[in-house]
């Protein structure tokens, strides 16, 4: 597969698709990471003289009220800033206005194209890789890179639509490679090699779990899934979250892989889904019918951080908490600083688990934060992922 470092972008107009998907709030950015994590492959770039295009979509766009709300202008003000230079940005996906910039053009410029799931307006042409936006897109560049780690999942026009059209002439940009890299560790890991699983339901899991528990020497599973694990192994769980459809798959995973599952012992319960009322830390064996778990407890942290000794390789999908409620974001906090203290090297997959390491300042402490969620699934999944098979 082609890298950027692999094509000759002197000079030439070099689409770009980036991942400026960053969350808004008021029509403003609460977190441009992800505008930060494209500079690299902008700036080198930039340095070969290329004439800069950049593609990437924002939010969903389902009905005409959707684009407003969807504007990438905001994040063409933010990548101007962190350039320190001019970035236009236009306001269509297509047409005369589009090609004029382009055409006019200088080396070093560079052209924001306006969210490319505006075309998911008219009949999803973003989203189903509509045959003729690709070869529009492509039509409008020499080369193309893709950067957009957190799409790479998925076969849309502005990702494999450009490639396919783009044979010999794309390549993955600097995040891709970087993203790649980092779990590609993960097929060949050092051992002791320790999955950590947490988050709401098991559902979302089951292609994880089977993917990974032959390779892993432990999975450490707390969250809201944990929960209908315990109940498989016939625990009462109280009020907590339970994913009824998959208790006999659970019981399928305890049965075969028993020694290789732990389950918490403790947990912080409370009564109400909320931050406001006192917890009490109980073991699980305690809980009474109207006690819902939280987050994992006290034992069950040492449990895990014993678990976690030795490990060399560690990868953690999911908090183990409801860390957006302050008072349950604690045990996944502390799991995340052993590891950090400990220098064990640890891949953050996952959009959840990363908001919370980015929230306790420990997130660019950690050996690997993926930038895509979905994507990062969809890999430990051990599934193909489109926008790679068409680079390829
Ligand atoms: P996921 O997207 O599956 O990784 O799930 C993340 C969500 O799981 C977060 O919004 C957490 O609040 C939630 N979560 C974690 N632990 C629990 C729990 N014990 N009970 C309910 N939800 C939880």
């Amino acid at each position: 597969m082609k890298k950027i470092t692999d094509l000759d972008i002197t000079n030439k107009k070099v689409l770009i698709r980036c991942d400026f998907n960053v969350p808004l709030k008021d029509g403003q950015i609460l977190d441009d990471n992800r505008i930060k994590e494209a500079l690299k492959t902008i700036n080198y770039c930039l340095e070969k003289n290329a004439k800069v295009i950049l593609f990437s979509h924002l939010g969903r766009v389902k009905e005409e009220s959707d684009l407003a709300k969807n504007n990438l202008e905001v994040v063409a003000k933010r990548l101007s800033e962190l350039l320190n230079r001019k970035v236009t940005f236009v306001n269509e996906t297509r047409g005369a206005k589009l090609e004029n910039a382009i055409e006019t053009m200088n080396p070093g410029d560079i052209v924001l194209v306006q969210n490319t799931r505006y075309e998911d307006l008219d009949g999803k042409k973003e989203s189903s890789n509509d045959k003729e936006l690709g070869q529009y897109w492509a039509s409008l560049g020499d080369v193309f890179i893709n950067d957009a780690f957190g799409t790479i999942h998925r076969a849309h026009a502005s990702n494999v639509g450009i490639a396919s059209n783009m044979e010999g002439k794309s390549a993955i940009g600097f995040l891709i490679e970087k993203e790649l890299n980092a779990l590609s560790a993960l097929n060949e890991p050092e051992h002791p090699f320790i999955v950590i699983l947490g988050g709401a339901k098991v559902s979302d899991k089951i292609g994880i779990i089977e993917n990974l528990v032959t390779k892993a020497d432990k999975i450490l599973i707390g969250g809201g899934m944990a929960f209908t694990f315990l109940k498989a192994e016939g625990l009462e769980v109280g009020s907590s979250l339970i994913d009824e459809e998959n208790i006999a798959f659970c019981k399928r995973i305890l049965a075969d892989y028993k020694d290789k599952i732990v389950l918490p012992v403790d947990a912080a319960v409370t009564t109400t889904f909320s931050n406001d009322e006192d917890y009490r830390e109980k073991a699980i064996s305690e809980l009474a019918s109207n006690e819902m778990g939280l987050d994992i407890g006290k034992k069950t942290l040492s449990l895990f951080e014993d678990a976690l000794k030795d490990a060399k390789t560690v990868i953690w999908n999911g908090p183990l908490g409801v860390y957006e409620f302050d008072k349950y974001k604690e045990n996944t906090n502390n799991l995340l600083k052993y590891l950090v203290d400990n220098n064990i090297k640890v891949i953050l997959g996952g959009g959840d688990i990363v908001a919370a390491a980015t929230n306790a300042n420990l997130k660019d402490k950690v050996y690997h934060a993926s930038t895509g969620g979905g994507a990062t699934l969809e890999f430990l999944e051990g599934k193909k992922l489109p926008g790679i098979e068409a680079i390829k």
